[in-house]
């Protein structure tokens, strides 16, 4: 029987309660499609640095490389919110995290049910399907990332900083075809998203998308918009879109908004792909909900942990290449929302359940 290898980080907050219920989901996933998951758990965020003094510590980052991909909860919360803004959790986890692994594809689904459209703020007409759509986002160039990145006193007495946006052609080409190859397994069109109207970047984002699209995926319908434009247009009728593609800081505003119109955070799921091979040819990477560890409701036991299996299905598809498994544990959070089993999210009036009987749908479904 095949077995999968990967990291479990629960890290912070909700992040352990919901982890809890998608290991659950991917056991009884493997035990249906035949095959075995060893994984093996680490801290990560502030529960690291309470027991370790590192928000990302040595001993965590030697499981991860062992393993074939990283299924991460969610990192942070007022505990650690007094501490220097770089060894937060957050700071001090994600980017050495995604530093550390190459991960520099974002793929996020704005997946919205038809029966959900009350949990998004768009108007219903607007939206009278739902919402299907995917934002890949280029996660490790840009001005997140350019050098040189300073704060400077001037001779004058005032203060001055520089952020610096970077972006060359083979960064472009490789986030290019992560965005084919979503593409191609759903609706063919991708819409590149930049500023090449004021931008020197933007302009060699462009043209390196369209040569690149010419020559690898002629048959990929690509236009191109202003980030200003798509912001509104997201807003206006996501549905336009099947696939958005972008930079860095544009992918984190855009990609943010897209989670606001889909409605809770507790649905949206996504994964960071690296740049190497796992040992079994896929792409090694990183899988987690969007949202962060809702501190509001942490230890309540009543997050909704769709998020968190809607991720570890992305892992069963993108690390290890088990697409009919992936698509079945969508299939049976799709069937459990929408005939009723609902946290209180996503319940709009209906009665809600706690995590673990929104699990224990999830699971019934999957049977
Ligand atoms: P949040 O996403 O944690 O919470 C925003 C709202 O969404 C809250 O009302 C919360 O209850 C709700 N929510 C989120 N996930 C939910 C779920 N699964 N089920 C039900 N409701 C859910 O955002 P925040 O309040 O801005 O941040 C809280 C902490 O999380 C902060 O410390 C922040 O730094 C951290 N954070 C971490 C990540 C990450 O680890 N990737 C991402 C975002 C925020």
């Amino acid at each position: 029987m095949k077995t999968y290898t990967f990291a479990v980080l629960p890290g912070d907050g909700i992040g352990p309660e919901v982890m809890e219920v998608a290991l659950e989901v991917l056991k009884v996933t493997g035990e249906k499609f035949g095959f075995n998951l060893h994984y093996k758990n680490a801290d990560i965020g502030g529960i690291a640095i309470d027991n370790h003094g590192l928000a990302f510590p040595d001993t965590t980052k030697a499981i991860c490389e062992k393993s074939d991909a990283i299924l991460f909860g969610s990192v942070g919360g007022p505990k650690w919110e007094n501490l220097p803004p770089k060894e937060q959790p957050e700071r001090a986890a994600l980017l050495p995290i995604r530093k550390a692994f190459n991960l520099y594809a974002n793929v996020r689904p704005g997946l919205l049910y038809p029966q959900l459209t009350d949990a998004s703020p768009l108007k219903k007409e607007r939206i009278p399907s739902g919402i299907d759509i995917v934002c890949i986002r280029e996660l490790t160039g840009g001005i997140y990332f350019g050098q040189p990145k300073s704060t400077q006193t001037l001779p004058n007495g005032e203060e001055q900083a520089i952020d610096t946006m970077v972006y060359q052609t083979s960064e472009i080409e490789r986030i290019a075809q992560v965005a084919i190859d979503t593409a191609c397994a759903r609706g063919g069109k991708v819409c590149s998203i930049d500023k090449a109207n004021v931008l020197e970047t933007s302009v060699l984002w462009r043209k390196v998308v369209t040569n690149y699209f010419k020559e690898h995926a002629p048959e990929i319908e690509l236009s191109h918009m202003y980030v200003d434009n798509a912001a509104m247009q997201l807003a206006r009728d996501p549905n336009q879109f099947d696939v958005l593609f972008t930079e860095n800081m544009f992918g984190d505003i855009l990609s943010d908004e897209m989670g606001v119109i889909c409605g809770s955070l507790g649905m949206l799921a996504s994964a960071s792909l690296g740049a190497n091979s796992n040992s079994l040819g896929h792409p090694f990477g990183l899988y987690e909900p969007s949202g962060g560890t809702a501190p509001d409701i942490a230890g309540m036991g009543i997050a909704n942990p769709c998020a968190q299996i809607l991720s570890a299905a992305m892992m069963l598809r993108y690390s290890f290449g088990e697409q009919e498994a992936a698509s079945s544990i969508e299939k049976a959070v799709e069937v459990a929302v929408t005939s009723g089993t609902r946290t209180g999210d996503i319940a709009f009036g209906l009665e809600s359940v706690d995590t673990a009987s929104m699990g224990a749908a999830v699971l019934q479904s999957l049977a």
